[in-house]
């Protein structure tokens, strides 16, 4: 069994991990690149492996940047499956339909208004594509195991970072690896805590936050601090929030503040119509969060559900506070571009973060204190505060990833870490090698392991016992 790394290296973007069993193809993640424009060229570029020879898809979560390829690799000839949690697969046809719309629009604005170097821009895939997509997903169970092909076993485990995210196990006769997909909080509002891992040969794990730890003080005073102090300036706190996930765990943080008098009751305005429909989604998966159905009855209670895209850019004539949710989480696209165009340049307003913000997005560039942003071909002033919540973040921390990784029943013979930037990741290889004591390396773009060759080292081959062949 060989596993190449194909995306998530040196990258929070672009999970892609292919898994070869004898003459079977499997990829595990079929994400975007987002970010850096390096990074987004490999979204146009072929895919380092003919899609027409990949046999089945096992997803870990809906994420754009674990699924959002899916349309891409149909359109370049795969036929097989796509094996995914339930939730995983409703959210699917949420997120890919509305990936495939917003790079519609974006190309469309592009050709109206000349802002793009390519006569005519095109979008990477189309509304319709995405939705020629989603026949081919399968939906499984926690805990179920799958045999996705001859030979090859998968199951998918609780790993508490969004609605059907999942670690995933891979088995076969040759070896087993597991791939942890994005890890949550240990003490998430919303989502319950990551399912203890199950032993495996290799561990691949994500390292968002692998140098970092999560403020332990309570994050939801934090949050009743920006709100009190925006509304007492009379400006608007414009938050861009990844519509599955974060707008949810805002909506209940929110109430929360609301109920406990903390904050006034300004009005919450949720501006992206596919969070609203994800939120609808907690409730036929109950179980899977920490909410019961008077909660998630609660998540909707006062918030103004903005659906036209008038009623969207109406909301820049606002004349009392109000909090605006919106999508994308990054800022790279959709409505809250709009709404950052509009309200960046009034000191009273706040733009607050609540999730990672990858490289070379427009939110790592507000994050990281830019007087100016480019939105729409030309650059916009911020005056406005703009904060951040690490404690918000839907990604376990550096020691909560250590913990994770420290309740594998048997130590791995080694632990692959990506979906991380190279000092984050290089940071958690160094705090498994020094309190593990386990061999943790951090891989390339496209390199290659043997796994079966484990067991040749073992073996006592030229190869030291027990140590992964890395053949690229
Ligand atoms: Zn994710």
């Amino acid at each position: 069994m060989k596993l190449t790394f194909l995306g998530a290296t040196g990258t929070v973007t672009g999970s892609r991990y292919l898994v070869e069993h004898g003459r079977r193809r499997v990829l595990v993640d079929c994400g975007l690149f987002q970010g850096l424009k390096q990074l987004r060229l490999r979204n146009w570029a072929p895919l380092p492996v003919d899609p027409a020879s990949i046999d089945a898809v096992v997803l870990t979560h809906a994420h754009i940047d674990h699924s959002g390829y899916l349309p891409r690799l149909v359109e370049q000839g795969f036929r097989g499956m796509i094996h995914a949690t339930q939730a995983t697969t409703e959210l699917c046809g949420l997120l890919l339909p509305d990936s495939g719309h917003l790079q519609e629009e974006e190309a469309a604005y592009a050709n109206r208004h000349g802002t793009s170097r390519h006569q005519p821009a095109l979008p990477l895939y189309t509304e319709a594509r995405a939705r020629a997509t989603l026949p081919l997903f399968r939906s499984h169970r926690f805990g179920e195991t799958v045999e996705a092909l001859p030979g090859l076993f998968v199951r998918w485990r609780e790993a508490g970072h969004i609605l059907g995210a999942a670690s995933v196990h891979l088995q076969t006769e040759a070896g087993s690896v597991l791939f942890s997909g994005d890890l949550g909080r240990s003490d998430d509002l919303l989502m319950k805590p990551p399912a203890p891992p199950e032993a495996a040969d290799l561990v691949v794990v994500e390292s968002t936050y692998g140098n970092r730890l999560h403020e332990r003080s309570n994050p939801l005073t934090a949050l009743a601090e920006v709100v009190n102090r925006t509304a007492a300036r009379g400006g608007h706190v414009i938050v861009p929030a990844f519509a599955v996930g974060r707008a949810q765990l805002l909506l209940l943080a929110l109430r929360r503040l609301k109920d406990s008098q903390q904050i006034p009751d300004v009005p919450v305005f949720l501006d992206s119509p596919m969070a609203t429909d994800a939120t609808a989604l907690y409730r036929r998966h109950p179980g899977q969060h920490r909410l019961d159905e008077a909660g998630c009855a609660d998540l909707w209670r006062g918030v103004r559900f903005v659906n036209g895209v008038e009623e969207s850019r109406g909301l820049a004539s606002l004349r009392y506070p109000a909090v605006i949710i919106s999508a994308s989480g990054m800022a790279t696209g959709g409505r809250v571009v709009h709404h950052i165009e509009a309200f960046a340049p009034v000191p009273a307003n706040t733009l607050l973060f609540v999730g990672y913000q990858a490289m070379g997005t427009r939110g790592a560039a507000l994050v990281g204190g830019a007087r100016s942003v480019r939105v729409h071909g030309r650059w916009v002033p911020v005056r406005a505060e703009v904060a951040t919540i690490e404690g918000l973040s839907s990604h376990a921390d550096r020691d909560e990833l250590l913990a994770w990784l420290g309740a594998l029943p048997t130590p791995p013979r080694h632990v692959y870490v990506t979906h991380g930037e190279p000092e984050s990741a290089d940071c958690l290889r160094q705090a498994i090698e020094e309190q593990l004591k386990w061999p943790a390396s951090v891989p390339e773009y496209q390199h290659g392991v043997d796994v079966a060759a484990m067991e040749e080292g073992a073996a006592g081959s030229s190869r030291s016992a027990g140590k992964v062949a890395d053949i690229v």
